[in-house]
């Protein structure tokens, strides 16, 4: 017999128990009677013996590694609300609604974001601009704006879909409440508030532009007009207000 055939009859055997046997030297497979169970490996037997004596023995303490380990860590405590923590910049918080430099809003009521919220919490409807109640460059603006933060999940793909870049999202993150209505935040919530030389909707475009000027960000502030228009506007609604007023004392005289 070649001695190739001689080692493969040295191969090893498993027994009922799972036992590893070795087929003595010499001997063939067809008498499988004359096959002893033998030479354990005795290193390794006692290597494993070895090894459960020590987890025997630091079984007691293994549970209390990770706190010994926390026990000499610096303690760190947040004093919220007093001195709440920075957040990361780019952190998703509460959205806002921007405006152009001269006041405009930015969002022109297309519903994209709406459409793209997985968690369906986004309402907008659009409606039309005109001469007399310009919100937003363009011909449309979002009239109802509304976020159900029950829903929001703050994943961010509203702003992703955004075409304008009206919709974004702030660091604010206190948005807990005790009841649910005050929750579903609407468009005056979320509006960003006017900057500095901004002036309040409803506003003309500035003169000669177009949606894609302001889209290009060639438009940076209120023109004369757009100024003219506004003031004209309040007195308008001052003088209004006191009209009713008096009409209202009338009444009660
Ligand atoms: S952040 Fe995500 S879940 Fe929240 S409104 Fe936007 S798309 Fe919807
Ligand atoms: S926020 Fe942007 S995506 Fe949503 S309706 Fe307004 S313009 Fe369209």
């Amino acid at each position: 017999m070649a001695d190739e055939d001689k080692k493969a009859q040295d191969i090893e055997l498993t027994g009922s128990k799972g036992d590893k046997i070795l087929r003595p030297e010499g001997e063939t497979g067809k008498n499988t009677d004359s096959i002893t169970p033998q030479r354990r490996n005795d290193d390794g037997a006692q290597q494993d013996k070895k090894t459960n004596f020590m987890a025997d023995l630091l079984a007691p303490v293994a549970g209390f590694g990770v706190s010994f380990s926390t026990m000499f860590r610096k303690v760190t405590t947040e004093e919220y609300p007093e001195k709440p923590r920075p957040t990361q910049a780019r952190f998703h918080g509460r959205h806002q609604l921007n405006r152009y430099a001269d006041g405009l809003e930015k969002c022109i009521g297309c519903e994209l974001c709406a459409w793209a919220c997985p968690a369906d919490a986004i309402l907008v409807e659009g409606a039309d601009n005109t001469d007399e109640a310009r919100f937003s460059p363009g011909e449309r603006y979002g009239r109802v704006y509304q976020i159900n933060y029950l829903r929001c999940i703050f994943c961010g793909l509203c702003i992703e879909a955004c075409p304008t870049r009206a919709l974004t999202m702030t660091n604010e993150y206190e948005l807990a409440d005790s009841e649910r209505a005050p929750l579903i935040y609407e468009k005056h919530q979320l509006l960003a508030p006017l900057g500095e030389g901004m002036l309040r909707t409803p506003l003309p475009m500035a003169d000669g532009t177009t949606d894609a000027d302001y889209y290009k960000g060639d438009v940076t502030g209120p023109t004369s007009t757009q100024r003219q228009y506004a003031e004209a506007r309040d007195e308008q609604r001052e003088a209004g207000a006191t009209g009713e007023q008096d009409s209202a004392q009338e009444v009660y005289r």
